[in-house]
């Protein structure tokens, strides 16, 4: 039995999902961003879901916040990409790796919607591999600057608070060299990387929306740029050279999100199929009694239901673990079981999509219809927060035996 709390957020979770829907859709289809999100996520008070309530949030555990992104996501993989990157990638690295200062600072306003966060690691020149970085920090005085540019980042045209990432300058600094030709005055230092707290709305902080996009026209995603970005001394996030765990240990929390987000994908494609099957008449009969379709209908279930299962086991470990925090076993298995369910996750959503696409028939193709804005949607849950490739590398590697074996070493 779950206590009554759980119980409330979840169904605070549902009555979001239900006002959401039609805006959503209208959104979606004139491809404009839904301007009615965070006024509806902080109407029912799911700003904050897994943040402790000391804290301002509602102190949701892995699985019921699993749950809720899952719900979330039946209503499309763009409003719970915003959570992610709000949430999961957001307040999650300030809840634990953030002083308690930062905290107080941070969370009760992101609670209450004053706040909107988002994670800034990838850069032009470093995806895959985030240490290929070139944004720099140099201390003067109480401050620390900032130089650099992320890109294809959620919510970073929406966001007043960025956890961003950087390489201190310092004297073995040496200009970015690319092809014998120097890319930008930007130094690429070799020291460790670094975490900071950065406010967007002071000088030296610019955003661009990308707008040129395959799906997720309703959510924000977009690029910045840092130049001479002040950030004070008290928003380096963590110790000093901590960034790059700190970075890795957040996409623990992600990759759940959109496995848990992928899930609701799924089980909104098996709804819709389901209901369309039965619905639509064709050679005398309900499409749902052929057996061609039925094949489909058992394909999405297969998808739902593997799916189900890997978030679970995955969310609750990460509570086991969380209760245990220096069980290093138990984190590998986390980190390890978060990926395997992220990689499968997202693939069977993607499966799924295609298939309720192909059960609509004609009208599966159209953006009118919710398997095609699925599918249009999904498709990026097989690239951020680890590609397929890159994931499959790290499950590959820790059968193999850990460490030693990672390909991309
Ligand atoms: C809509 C959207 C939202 C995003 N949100 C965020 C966000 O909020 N914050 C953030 O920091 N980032 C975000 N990202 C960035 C995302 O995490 C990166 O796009 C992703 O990590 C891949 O990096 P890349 O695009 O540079 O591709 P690359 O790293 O250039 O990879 C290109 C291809 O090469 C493959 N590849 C690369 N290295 C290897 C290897 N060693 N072995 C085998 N194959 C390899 C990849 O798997 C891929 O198929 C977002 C991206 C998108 C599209």
């Amino acid at each position: 039995m779950q206590p009554p709390d759980k119980h409330r957020l979840l169904d605070d979770v549902e009555a979001f999902c239900r006002e959401i829907r039609e805006h959503e859709e209208l959104c979606y289809v004139e491809r404009r961003y839904n301007d009615r999100l965070i006024p509806l996520a902080k109407k029912h008070n799911i700003l904050g879901m897994p943040v402790p309530t000391e804290y301002g949030g509602r102190g949701a555990d892995s699985i019921t916040y699993a749950k809720a992104l899952a719900r979330i996501g039946q209503e499309g993989t763009g409003v719970r990409t915003f959570f992610s990157g709000h949430t999961s990638i957001g307040q999650y690295p300030i809840m634990t790796w953030g002083n308690d200062e930062q905290k107080k600072r941070y969370l009760p306003a992101s609670c209450k919607g004053e706040k909107i966060l988002a994670f800034g690691l990838t850069e032009p020149e470093a995806g895959s591999n985030p240490l290929e970085m070139q944004s720099t920090y140099e201390r003067r005085g109480d401050q620390f600057h900032l130089n650099g540019v992320k890109y294809l980042i959620s919510n970073a045209g929406i966001a007043t608070t960025i956890v961003t990432f950087a390489y201190p300058v310092g004297q073995d600094s040496a200009p970015v060299q690319k092809s014998g030709q120097e890319r930008n005055p930007i130094l690429r230092p070799k020291g460790r990387v670094s975490a900071f707290i950065l406010d967007t709305k002071g000088p030296g902080y610019s955003s661009e929306d990308l707008v040129a996009k395959m799906g997720m026209p309703t959510a924000n995603t977009g690029m910045f740029e840092m130049s001479d970005c002040p950030v004070p001394a008290a928003n380096l996030l963590g110790p000093e050279g901590d960034g790059f765990r700190i970075a890795m240990g957040t996409l623990v929390s992600g990759r759940l999100s959109v496995a848990a987000g992928c899930l609701g994908v799924i089980e909104d494609c098996l709804a819709e199929a389901v209901r369309y099957a039965k619905e639509r008449q064709q050679h005398g009969k309900p499409i749902a009694k052929h057996q061609l379709v039925q094949e489909h209908i058992a394909g999405i279930e297969m998808d739902r239901l593997a799916t189900e299962a890997l978030v679970h086991l995955a969310a609750a470990a990460k509570d086991v673990w969380q209760a245990d925090p220096k069980n290093v076993e138990l984190r590998s298995k986390v980190e390890l079981w978060a990926a395997q369910a992220k990689l499968f996750a997202s693939n069977a959503a993607w499966d799924a999509a295609d298939r309720a696409v192909q059960v609509f028939g004609g009208r599966g193709w159209s953006t009118l219809y919710r398997p095609c804005r699925h599918l249009q949607d999904v498709r990026v849950c097989r690239i951020y927060e680890g590609t397929d490739e890159i994931l499959k590398l790290k499950v590959a590697a820790a059968v193999l035996g850990g460490k030693e074996w990672e390909a991309f070493k």
